[in-house]
């Protein structure tokens, strides 16, 4: 960490600027979840469930949707009667036809139905779909205006400028679901955001924080997925053993609040108790603090700028006892390191890095590659694309799936030739 003898000019990047929180809708909303079957959907759904058991406001919502859960989907859209559900696999929607058979509910399955969900008419929605597949229908959902509480942080990384203009725009607020960044934003002073000199991102260290590179050489998607204090998607508890989670944070984070990259610091903290800090020019360290439990960030978007009661997880400090800092260690962890190269190179290095890195993961969790060839393959593939096009700006929907599409072929080379070793 560098100390607090921090400069106090402007943010070296202006980044989030428009991103300011405006005045939200509140109350009574009418809410999409897009993946709302995954571990953020899960937690979404349950929030909603306890709302309204519980007195709170009877939200109504417009549309559900998953990738190929159908079982769940079918389930979810009976407690909810949404007016649309939707699966991305295009075969099978004759299925949650007749999942759905006898409910006045519409379906469709395919890309194009996912982004037809994120189209109706709600004000609220979650964008929780896993990786870049999530873009477009976010994008969609902000071109309209709605509130966006984002989960996706691959979106962001790969098309970071095109999201953000895009709520800015047309209005909308883009309110962080990820912990950290709903912990920052919940203390981050948008109207003097000159008077901020850091914010420090927190990281558990994942499951592999206190082991030697040859055990990590070593690792089984098995323990690289049994995360230490998070239940998350299998993706993302892999993203949070490399660390690579973390670089993808800090990327997001610099779409997010108007601070530059170079002004984000990352602190690892093994007991996810704080969940991140903002530091002002006068030396205050506002940090926020909860049990680790997603219901309760997803509670602050849904409500925001209200709050609501949630049946989350409830914070015993005495019963913690002690909170840990150390410094991450980029040696082992070679992705915090990726993803600042990335950002720093700006234009479609991000887009190349969380591609590679979704390949990887993938691959890894298949058994086709070992789990330190996740940030080798990754380095690879920003290698080659810096060597072909370093240069090239990104700042169209086009530009984002162009430089994907491109990262993720080399991906896929490069996992074949490692699998072929
Ligand atoms: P999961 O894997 O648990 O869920 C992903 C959701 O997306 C599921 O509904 C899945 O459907 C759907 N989905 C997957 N692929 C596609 C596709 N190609 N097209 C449309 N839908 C798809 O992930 P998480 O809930 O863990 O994470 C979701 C996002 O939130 C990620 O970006 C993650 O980084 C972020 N996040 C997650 C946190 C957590 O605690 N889990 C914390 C902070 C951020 P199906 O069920 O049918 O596969």
């Amino acid at each position: 960490m560098s100390s607090s003898n921090q400069q106090t000019s402007a943010p070296a990047s202006s980044q989030g600027a428009s991103l300011a929180p405006r005045a939200c809708r509140g109350g009574r909303r009418r809410i999409t979840i897009l993946g709302s079957t995954g571990s953020i959907g899960q937690s979404t759904t349950d929030l909603l469930s306890f709302a309204s058991a519980n007195g709170g406001a009877g939200h109504e919502v417009v549309a559900l949707t998953a990738n190929r859960n159908v079982e769940m989907l079918g389930e979810q859209a009976r407690r909810f009667r949404p007016e649309f559900v939707a699966v991305a696999d295009e075969g099978l929607g004759e299925d949650l036809r007749a999942a759905l058979a006898g409910l006045d509910i519409e379906t469709g399955a395919g890309p194009a139905a996912i982004e037809e969900a994120a189209s109706r008419d709600a004000d609220w929605v979650m964008a929780a779909i896993v990786g870049a597949a999530g873009l477009k229908p976010t994008l969609k959902a902000a071109e309209r205006g709605a509130d966006i509480a984002l989960a996706n942080k691959e979106c962001l990384v790969c098309a970071g400028d095109v999201v953000t203009a895009a709520v800015a725009k047309a209005g909308g607020a883009l309110l962080p679901v990820d912990s950290e960044h709903n912990a920052i934003f919940q203390v981050f002073d948008f109207e003097r955001p000159q008077r901020i000199s850091r914010l420090i991102l927190t990281a558990s260290g994942g499951p592999f924080r206190t082991w030697t590179k040859d055990e990590m050489a070593a690792a089984t998607p098995a323990q690289a997925v049994a995360h230490p204090n998070w239940s998350m998607g299998a993706k993302i508890s892999v993203d949070s053993a490399t660390m690579m989670n973390k670089g993808l944070e800090l990327i997001e984070a610099a779409h997010i609040f108007p601070v530059g990259h170079d002004r984000i610091e990352i602190l690892v903290h093994p007991q996810s108790v704080i969940h991140s800090m903002v530091e002002y020019v006068d030396g205050s360290v506002l940090a926020q603090l909860g049990a680790p439990d997603m219901r309760t960030p997803i509670a602050s978007t849904l409500a925001w700028p209200d709050r609501m009661e949630s049946p989350s997880a409830r914070l015993n400090l005495a019963q913690v006892a002690t909170l840990t800092f150390e410094d991450p260690d980029i040696e082992r962890f070679s992705a915090l390191r990726l993803a600042r190269e990335a950002i720093a190179a700006g234009g479609v290095m991000p887009a190349a890095l969380n591609a590679a890195n979704e390949i990887a993961v993938a691959a890894f969790l298949d058994g086709a590659i070992k789990f330190l060839d996740i940030a080798a393959i990754t380095e690879q593939v920003l290698e080659m694309t810096g060597r072909r096009n370093r240069s090239a700006s990104l700042s169209t929907l086009e530009e984002a799936i162009d430089a994907d599409a491109i990262a993720r072929q080399m991906a896929r080379e490069c996992v074949a030739a490692r699998a072929a070793a």
